[in-house]
């Protein structure tokens, strides 16, 4: 097989970046001199981002930033691809990297929950008196996610504190277990958790993307594939087995294919086979499959007669259901 010769990097760090739109603007030039396609945030308090380029461009762009005494201790997660990840470049002055949106801001050089390495994260996993707490997104949790870990009632990132403090019974007296993609969201999180009173709280050092990578632990008890904010959508990260638990929108079978609804109002993310794309026409709702900018039809072209055909073999599978 041939080598890839593409590599898709993520990355962060929390450090004090003086005039953000400056360092962004830069930085942006920068990025597309050496050749990259991704997206960065950067914010006062430091900078996140994820971007794919052959070996060599990738390379540069680390070295790069080693040599930036802020940044020289950035630890890179990266992954081997066949091709970009990204269509375009972008880097965007924030005024926080991850959307938290607290009326107290955390500081996670000052406040944040004890780091544990994939192999101590492993074995704390497997205590009785712990919780393990997914601080990602809902869609990001159905595609997979650890073992008994608990899934937020909440559709974004910044509603996870109020959601934790309508649930305190859930957490009290245990020691708290918090994970993300690659540690950025845990950083700050682990932080407000440790403020709000939980005694022992811990999160996954450099989330997930490493401990899939850990030549020990090897992305053990993780069930499903994970979420990734690039075209790859989604990356495996157990290597020693993999259990389906993402479930089809549709049918509730298990399916690890996220697709967008055709309508471009909606857009919503469902998990999706392909035989139910074709079936329902993409759309998540009859409003989605029935819209005129319904984009699946145009897709594949489809007639006025073919898209009614569709909605009443539908509608006939409905009525003997
Ligand atoms: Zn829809």
């Amino acid at each position: 097989m041939e080598k890839s010769k593409y590599q898709v990097l993520l990355y962060y760090k929390y450090v004090y970046i003086e005039d953000p739109e400056t360092f962004a603007a830069e930085h942006l030039k920068f990025c597309k001199e050496v050749g990259l396609k991704g997206r960065i945030l950067v914010a006062e308090e430091g900078i996140n981002g994820t971007v794919s380029g052959t070996v060599e461009q990738t390379q540069k762009y680390m070295d790069m930033m080693h040599a930036d005494e802020r940044f020289q201790d950035m630890m890179f997660k990266i992954d081997e691809h066949e091709g970009h990840a990204f269509k375009k470049m972008h880097v965007r002055p924030r005024k926080e990297l991850v959307t938290l949106r607290l009326e107290d801001d955390i500081d996670p050089h000052e406040l944040t929950g004890e780091y544990l390495e994939p192999k101590e994260f492993r074995a704390a996993m497997e205590r009785d008196d712990v919780v393990i707490l997914d601080a990602r997104n809902d869609y990001e949790y159905d595609l997979g996610h650890f073992r008994g870990a608990i899934r937020p009632d909440i559709e974004t990132f910044r509603e996870l504190p109020e959601w934790v403090r309508e649930n305190r019974d859930m957490f009290e007296g245990k020691k708290i277990l918090t994970y993300c993609t690659g540690g950025i969201r845990c950083e700050k999180f682990s932080g407000w958790l440790v403020r709000e009173g939980f005694e022992d709280v811990a999160q996954l050092h450099g989330g997930i993307a490493v401990y899939g990578k850990d030549p020990e632990v090897q992305g053990d008890l993780w069930d499903g594939r994970m979420y990734v904010f690039d075209e790859r959508i989604s990356v495996p990260v157990n290597q020693k087995e993999h259990v389906i638990v993402g479930k089809d929108f549709f049918d509730g079978q298990p399916c690890e294919r996220y697709v967008n609804c055709a309508n471009p109002e909606c857009n919503r993310q469902m998990l999706c086979s392909e035989e139910n794309e074709h079936k329902y026409l993409r759309g998540c709702s009859h409003e989605c499959r029935v819209t005129p900018r319904n984009l699946y039809v145009k897709e594949h072209n489809l007639s006025e007669e073919e898209v009614a055909e569709r909605l009443r073999a539908l509608e006939e599978e409905k009525q003997h259901a």
